[in-house]
Formats: C-alpha cells, sequence, structure tokens
C-alpha cells in the first residue's frame, strides 16, 4: 500500500500551481491586511507546528511539500489537522518557497487563528513578570523580546501604542516558537495607563536618563511590569511618569545606548535572578 493509501480520500489536496485561491490566501496572509482579516499567521517548521498543536492552538492549515510524504510526524500533523477541522496541502518546493518568500522553505508550514490577551484579563500576582512595549517598532527585536520572556519564565508581553505586528512572519521566525507559549495583549497608551492605576505591581521603566541603577531595585516585593521604550524614541515621559521605579543600565563605551532586546533581556534576568534555578544544583 502506498502512503497515499493511508489517508482517507479527499483529505489532502495537492496543489502545485500558485494561482490556486487557497495558496493565494496563505501567501496574503504575509500582509498584516489579510492576517487581520483572516485573523490568522504561519508559522513554520514541523516541530513549532506539533509543539503549537500539543498546547492546543488552532490550526487552520498544514501545508507540506512532497518531501514529507510518508513522514510519520508529518502524517500525524496532518491526521491531527483533519481531526481539528483544517485543511491539509501537499505542495511543490516552488509553492512552498512562495508561500515562506524564502529559498529552502521549511517542510511544514501551518497556517494559526491568531490569539490575543484581552490586557483586562492581566492580573499580575505572587512573582509574575510581564513586559510593557511602547511602540515596538521592529519584527526581530519583538520577536527576539517574546523569546526571552519565555526563556525567563516571565508571564508575558503588552504591546502599547502602534507597535509591529506579533504575528508577521518575520516576528514568529524570530520568536522561533516562543509564539506559542507567550501571551500577547495590546493596548493603546490611554488604557495602558487605566490598567497600570488599577494593578497593583511594582512599574519598573527603563530609561537612558533613569537615575537608579537597575541592579540595586528589590524586585521581590510585589509582582513586576517592566516598561520599555520605543527603539528611536525611547519612553515617554507619560509612561515613565506612570512607573514606580525609573532604572539605567550603565554603560561604559560609545554606544549611546543598548538595543531594546538586550536591554529588555539584561532587565529580565536581573528581575528574575532569585527565581531562575542554578545550573549545577539540584541537578539543573
Ligand atoms: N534614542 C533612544 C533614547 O533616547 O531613549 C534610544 C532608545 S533604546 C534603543 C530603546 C529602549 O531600550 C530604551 O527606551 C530603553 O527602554 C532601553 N534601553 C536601552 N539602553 C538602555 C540603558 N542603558 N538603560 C536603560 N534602558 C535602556
Amino acid at each position: 500500500m502506498s502512503n497515499r493509501e493511508h489517508r482517507a480520500p479527499g483529505q489532502v489536496k495537492e496543489v502545485t500551481s500558485l494561482s490556486n485561491p487557497i495558496v493565494k490566501e496563505i501567501k496574503a496572509l504575509a500582509l498584516k491586511k489579510f492576517r487581520d482579516q483572516q485573523n490568522a499567521f504561519m508559522a513554520e517548521g514541523l516541530k513549532l507546528v506539533i509543539d503549537a498543536l500539543d498546547m492546543g492552538w488552532t490550526i487552520r492549515t498544514l501545508v507540506f511539500a512532497k518531501a514529507g510524504r510518508g513522514n510519520p510526524a508529518v502524517e500525524k500533523a496532518a491526521a491531527r489537522t483533519v481531526a481539528a477541522g483544517g485543511l491539509v496541502l501537499e505542495v511543490s518546493e516552488k509553492v512552498l518557497t512562495a508561500i515562506t518568500r524564502r529559498d529552502n522553505p521549511q517542510m511544514v508550514v501551518g497556517v494559526f487563528q491568531q490569539r490575543w490577551l484581552p490586557l483586562k484579563e492581566i492580573r499580575p500576582a505572587g512573582r509574575d513578570v510581564w513586559v510593557a512595549l511602547d511602540r515596538v517598532r521592529d519584527p526581530g527585536n519583538l520577536g527576539t523580546i517574546i523569546r526571552t520572556v519565555d526563556a525567563v519564565g516571565a508571564k508575558g508581553v503588552i504591546l502599547v501604542g502602534e507597535a509591529t505586528d506579533p504575528f508577521s512572519l518575520e516576528t514568529v521566525r524570530a520568536t522561533m516558537g516562543s509564539v506559542f507559549s507567550v501571551p500577547v495583549a495590546r493596548a493603546n497608551l490611554e488604557a495602558f495607563l487605566a490598567w497600570r492605576r488599577d494593578t497593583p505591581a511594582q512599574f519598573v521603566g527603563t530609561h537612558l536618563k533613569g537615575s537608579v541603577d537597575y541592579r540595586t531595585v528589590d524586585y521581590a516585593r510585589r509582582p513586576v511590569v517592566l516598561v520599555m521604550g520605543n527603539e528611536q524614541q525611547g519612553l515617554p515621559d507619560a509612561l515613565a511618569e506612570a512607573c514606580d521605579d525609573v532604572i539605567r543600565i550603565p554603560q561604559a563605551g560609545r554606544a549611546d545606548s543598548l538595543n531594546l532586546a538586550v536591554a529588555t533581556g539584561v532587565a529580565l534576568y536581573e528581575i528574575r535572578r532569585n527565581a531562575l534555578p542554578t545550573i549545577g544544583k539540584d541537578g539543573n
């Protein structure tokens, strides 16, 4: 029996044409307008897709290259997609390259439903740490921050103001899969400031003119919301004034500032210093 015969007929569509309407719809996900319209986004890689399914994300379409035919993990992911009511496409390399806009694409691409966490559902408690990003512009920065938030065991990200899209292909790539495990909320400045007034957490801003060394603050008293400024303009006064502490990471040398994602990482590791396991102890 061929691999094809293992599948129920009609469940896998073979597509080789770039003008196929489903392919066109997936290709359109490269644009925010269509991601918003379809409330969907694309993630590349078999492991990522399996992890997302395991975490309960809703898959709309699974696309795989002909080379994936007969691969048990791909077949299983395809079966799970069908069981979830999704569509499975087996496509040519040309189609996969067009969908992902890259040469040598991954063998599997998943189209998932977007998920946004409503800001009002965020109630920081205990040692929770959240990161609020003011008007973050760069998809690489946002993806790297989502990945770092995941790595340090922080709770999630709040996008304040007009921000780059966490569900763009570039951002999703930079998250290396963490887009599926880190909740993201969004709010305009006013809504964020209103939420801040109702939220009994320690709001810690970061600023190049901050007068407090980031290593001297006690982050263990309350949950922490770390507030990071925009790449070009830094933290605006309205946000800095809403913070309990405004910290600075000292610098030597001639660089004006740290990259946003690097500064976020440095601050997060300090904030989470005692919450992270110690390497070498307890078999870690
Ligand atoms: N031209 C901007 C300015 O004047 O603030 C530079 C912004 S910097 C590239 C982006 C963000 O990273 C800052 O708003 C701040 O949140 C954080 N950041 C970068 N370097 C920092 C430092 N040394 N101390 C504290 N925060 C820093």
